[in-house]
């Protein structure tokens, strides 16, 4: 058991290798132990400076996530070896998930199954049962969160990274946030209401959802869109999208996508359903003839990772904006027009909410 954290130099236990990602707080690279060879993920995350600086992230907020981490130890769950810390930032060691995102491995293929879709999810749901059953609830379940520890396996074991926002619940405990991503957020949590793991369950629906038809079932035109989608459940299954899709996975979907939380199926119940683990043969058979709208999901993820590189560009635009606001030169000005717009992006309004972390850095 790992209690502390190391105040040694991470640089005198690891030699630091390129960037593998960046998340709000600062940079994961890849890292090699200097004793053992061994290649790990080290997360870097910047401290806040003061209360009142925009920057970093509180020392409370790395520590949660450290011991969170530390509890939810299973092979499903990203693996944290060791933590250092120096005035201005932490540095979690994690086990390298070398495999890339699981997304980015399925648009590989040429086709998929809905019986190989399932071996992937139920690792997912495996990993999840676990934290759940320790009380913890990730709350950030989207694609870019689900990796492979490596792709040549011709099985390839599939880990949830990121617990940034995950909370680990007391007995009797009402907790609320408006964080999380517009798409695979849960009504509750657009509603202010208390919640539990079952927000990350209404995430897994969203994600098969798009696993077999390449469609985002809320997704609006904008954040707001999105948002309200989701507040009145409004999603369904259009043939185009769903051609190959056996009525059991629809099920399935429909079992999760539950604006009652308590009604909607948990992680265990998940790995019982028909779908998951077949009971009849036909059922097994019916599996084995599904699969996926590889076309459209092709589609989805191409359009994902485009999108992802255009939120670092709006990150861009805002710091060119401050560097204005500061300088009060026209210079800056000109060089933001020359960058994607920024429209989209309104302070007022809700989503704006959602967008945890971005915000501080904006
Ligand atoms: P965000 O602000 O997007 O939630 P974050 O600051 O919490 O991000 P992570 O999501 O943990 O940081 O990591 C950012 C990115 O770094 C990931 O999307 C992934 O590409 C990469 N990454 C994180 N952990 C690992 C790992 N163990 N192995 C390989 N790559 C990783």
């Amino acid at each position: 058991n790992m209690a502390v954290f190391k105040p040694e130099n991470v640089q005198d236990f690891y030699e630091i290798g390129e960037v593998l990602g960046s998340g709000h707080f600062g940079q994961v690279r890849r890292v090699q132990e200097r004793t053992s060879g061994t290649c790990w993920a080290a997360k870097f995350v910047k401290l806040r400076k003061s209360v009142g600086c925009l920057m970093g992230l509180d020392r409370s907020s790395v520590e949660r996530e450290v011991e969170i981490l530390q509890v939810a130890k299973h092979p499903n769950i990203v693996n944290l070896k060791d933590v250092f810390q120096s005035r201005a930032e932490v540095v979690l060691i994690l086990e390298l998930m070398s495999g890339g995102e699981l997304f980015d491995f399925i648009a590989e293929k040429e086709n998929l199954t809905e019986s190989e879709a399932i071996a992937f999810l139920k690792q997912i749901l495996e990993g999840l049962r676990f934290i759940h059953s320790k009380n913890i609830a990730h709350f950030d379940l989207k694609p870019e969160n689900i990796m492979l520890s490596d792709k040549a396996s011709p099985h390839p074991n599939i880990k949830l990274i990121d617990f940034g926002l995950a909370r680990h619940f007391c007995e009797g405990e009402a907790y609320r946030s408006t964080s999380g991503t517009p798409q695979y957020i849960a009504p509750e949590v657009i509603n202010y209401e208390p919640l539990g793991t079952a927000a990350d369950m209404w995430s897994i629906g969203v994600i098969t959802y798009i696993l077999l038809s390449g469609m985002s079932p809320f997704q609006g035109e904008t954040d707001e869109e999105t948002l309200s989608n989701v507040i009145a459940l409004k999603y369904d299954f259009d043939e185009r999208y769903f051609p190959m899709t056996s009525s059991l996975a629809k099920d399935f979907i429909q079992r999760l996508l539950l604006k009652n939380p308590s009604e909607r199926m948990t992680a265990e119940e998940c790995l019982l359903d028909p779908w998951i683990k077949p009971i009849t043969r036909q059922q097994l058979a019916k599996r084995n003839r599904s699969s996926i709208n590889m076309r459209s999901f092709k589609k989805f993820n191409a359009r994902r990772k485009w999108k992802m590189s255009y939120n670092i560009v709006r990150i861009c635009n805002r710091l060119v904006k401050m560097k204005v606001l500061c300088k009060i030169s026209s210079e800056g000005d000109s060089l933001e027009r020359h960058c994607e717009s920024d429209t989209e992006d309104r302070e007022s309004q809700p989503a704006s909410l959602l967008r945890r972390r971005l915000s501080s850095t904006s």
